[in-house]
């Protein structure tokens, strides 16, 4: 599927659901994909991109900054809390804010900085004993004491459980975060960002439909 057919079906989904045009922010997941299929969807004009590791973005992304204007790029994959100060210079946006000692270690190092990314808490919300993120029961908790230390959260993200219908984790997610008075809803990838926007994703995370299936060889 190309670029512009899935952002044809972003503003379809956003109109079907009476969200506003544009809404649904449309996050291209570049990750171990090769060069070239990024710098084609640069060249067509996208700017905002996702990434799961920082030693990837890092060899990538200030390249591509100074090459293209505009680009925004946002950490989607689990942080290490020593490669969160790295993070911080790379990222406008981290996804996957997930444990304390990651938001303690953060929370410094926005005070130094004085600047701060747009946040997003990642939940659990399958409480998948594998998977990362705070589980639903302990997230107002968790709100709260990212509040208590100056650290702005923004939103939520979500990854839900494979081969399960999402839906039920959409809509859970997006509850959790009225509740704590958060705007942004980081769900939905290639298979279910329809679905995450009829219920009111604010980013989607689409890769492998826009550059093709991830090769790890
Ligand atoms: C890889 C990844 C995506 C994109 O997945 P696709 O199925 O290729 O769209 C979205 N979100 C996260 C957190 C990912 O790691």
């Amino acid at each position: 599927m190309s670029l512009a057919e899935i952002t044809q079906r972003i503003r379809a989904a956003e109109a079907a659901h009476g969200r506003a045009p544009g809404a649904a922010q449309l996050i291209a997941v570049s990750k171990v994909q090769p060069l070239d299929r990024v710098v084609a969807v640069l060249e067509a004009g996208h700017r905002l991109f996702g990434e799961n590791y920082v030693q990837e973005a890092a060899g990538k992304w200030p390249d591509l900054r100074a090459r293209f204007s505009g680009v925004a790029v946002h950490m989607i994959g689990p942080l290490q809390t020593n490669k969160a100060k790295l993070a911080l210079e790379l990222f406008d946006a981290i996804h996957s804010v997930d444990r304390p000692s990651l938001a303690e270690k953060l929370a410094r190092l926005v005070q130094e900085r004085g600047s701060c990314p747009e946040l997003f808490v990642q939940v659990n919300t399958g409480a998948e004993p594998q998977k990362a993120g705070v589980l639903p029961g302990d997230l107002d908790a968790f709100i709260a004491a990212a509040r208590a230390m100056d650290l702005p959260v923004g939103g939520l993200m979500c990854i839900p459980p494979e081969g399960q219908d999402a839906t039920p984790h959409f809509k859970a997610l997006s509850e959790m975060a009225t509740r704590n008075g958060l705007h942004g809803l980081s769900m939905g990838m290639s298979s279910d960002f329809e679905a995450a926007i009829a219920h009111g994703a604010t980013h989607v995370r689409v890769g492998s439909a826009i550059f093709g299936a991830r090769s790890y060889a």
